[in-house]
């Protein structure tokens, strides 16, 4: 059996599925064909993988090609009929992209579609690449303030804490927060769904009571909020978000834009030099004066909407995205030779095309 990792070619993408450290992690019989480079800009050199005890050639030959982004165009070509694939297909926005590869004849797992059951908390990369957003969001919001984020006590005077609100308290607003707290801020954090009140102030932070209340998906997801909820939201975010140096905003709901949270008016009513990092920037942005991929200024506040933070970070966010693939790849493979259990829930769940239905 074996798995090809190739080179990820979209660009501005440093990360690659599987670092060396994985492959012990793989079991008999598993053998990792890396496509020469592959590894290099997560700082993993070809190298390492042979140290590993992986061949360093052609990958897309290989039983099971392990990638983060979706393939593009070309790189479905090389896919053939029966092949598994697993990656982020974003499978709720990219139709087009899932239906080419179910003319390939591929089966083809959504990083996005393992489901959020513990049993599978090992293979959740959603969850693993969050973490390293939220962090890194809270360093950019660290950066970019032209003020400390601790109190401070000198001899040329005190310097207040920054005041830090997180938009959004999943998993990378989590990591937000207590970035940001360790950081020394006083960190404040809303989110529709009720349940995480108790999890934003076990992080020592304040949960912003905006009198909006959403629903949770059994999934545990948030539901769209309806029009007037979401002008509720905005007007009273408005009138909250002058008294913060940082905003940091993850809000999303699967499948749809980002919603929108921040208006134009109330970043103009920012104090200049104020900083608004917007995780949701890939779908949009939280902020309406977000423009994905760029950082901009306007009236003094600095906007950052730079997409694909887990890329900034891609020694670490390889190594994570790596176990949750050695955990799918246990799932898939039993002892050496691919074993799809589509009784399992986990495998169904996370499957988007199945050779069986291209060939219907
Ligand atoms: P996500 O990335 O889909 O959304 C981020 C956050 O935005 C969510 O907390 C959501 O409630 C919030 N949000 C949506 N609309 C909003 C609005 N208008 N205003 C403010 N906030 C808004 O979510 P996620 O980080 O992937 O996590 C979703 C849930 O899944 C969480 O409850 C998390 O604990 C849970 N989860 C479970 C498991 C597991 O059991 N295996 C693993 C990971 C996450």
């Amino acid at each position: 059996m074996r798995v090809g990792v190739p080179k990820e070619t979209t660009s501005g993408e440093r990360r690659v599925a599987l670092v060396p450290e994985a492959l012990a992690r793989l079991g008999e019989g598993v053998q990792v064909v890396v496509e020469p480079g592959a590894g290099a800009a997560a700082g993993f050199p070809d190298d390492a993988y042979r140290e590993a005890g992986a061949a360093v050639g052609e990958p897309w030959e290989a039983e099971i090609v392990a990638k983060v982004a979706a393939p593009a165009g070309d790189e479905v070509a090389r896919l053939h009929e029966g092949q598994v694939l697993i990656a982020f297909l974003q499978p709720l926005t990219d139709r087009a992209g899932v239906e080419r590869l179910a003319r390939a004849g591929v089966n083809a797992f959504a990083l996005e579609s393992v489901p959020r059951i513990t049993r599978a908390q090992p293979m959740d990369a959603l969850s693993s690449q969050a973490t390293v957003a939220g962090y890194k969001a809270a360093l950019i919001a660290a950066d970019r303030l032209p003020r400390f984020l601790p109190m401070l006590m000198t001899a040329a005077g005190t310097i207040p804490p920054a005041k830090v609100l997180v938009l959004g308290a999943g998993v990378a607003g989590l990591q937000a927060i207590a970035t940001a707290r360790r950081l020394g801020a006083v960190v404040s954090a809303f989110d529709v769904r009720p349940a995480v009140r108790e999890q934003v102030e076990s992080l020592g932070a304040t949960f912003l009571d905006l009198g909006v209340q959403g629903e949770e998906t059994e999934g545990g997801y948030a539901r769209e909020l309806t029009a007037e909820q979401q002008a509720a939201q905005q007007a009273e975010l408005q009138a909250r978000i002058p008294g913060f140096d940082a905003v940091i905003t993850t809000a999303a709901v699967p499948g749809r834009p980002a919603p929108k949270l921040v208006t134009a008016e109330a970043v103009r009513a920012m104090r200049a030099g104020s900083v608004i990092v917007d995780l949701a920037a890939e779908t949009g942005g939280n902020c309406e004066l977000t423009r994905p991929g760029e950082e901009i200024e306007t009236s003094g506040v600095t906007i950052v909407g730079t997409t694909n933070l887990p890329s900034t970070m891609a020694a670490h966010s390889s190594q994570l995205l790596s176990r949750n693939m050695a955990a799918i790849l246990g799932l898939l493979v039993k002892d050496g030779h691919l074993a799809l259990d589509w009784d399992d829930e986990i495998v169904s769940g996370a499957c988007v095309t199945r050779k069986e239905a291209a060939a219907a």
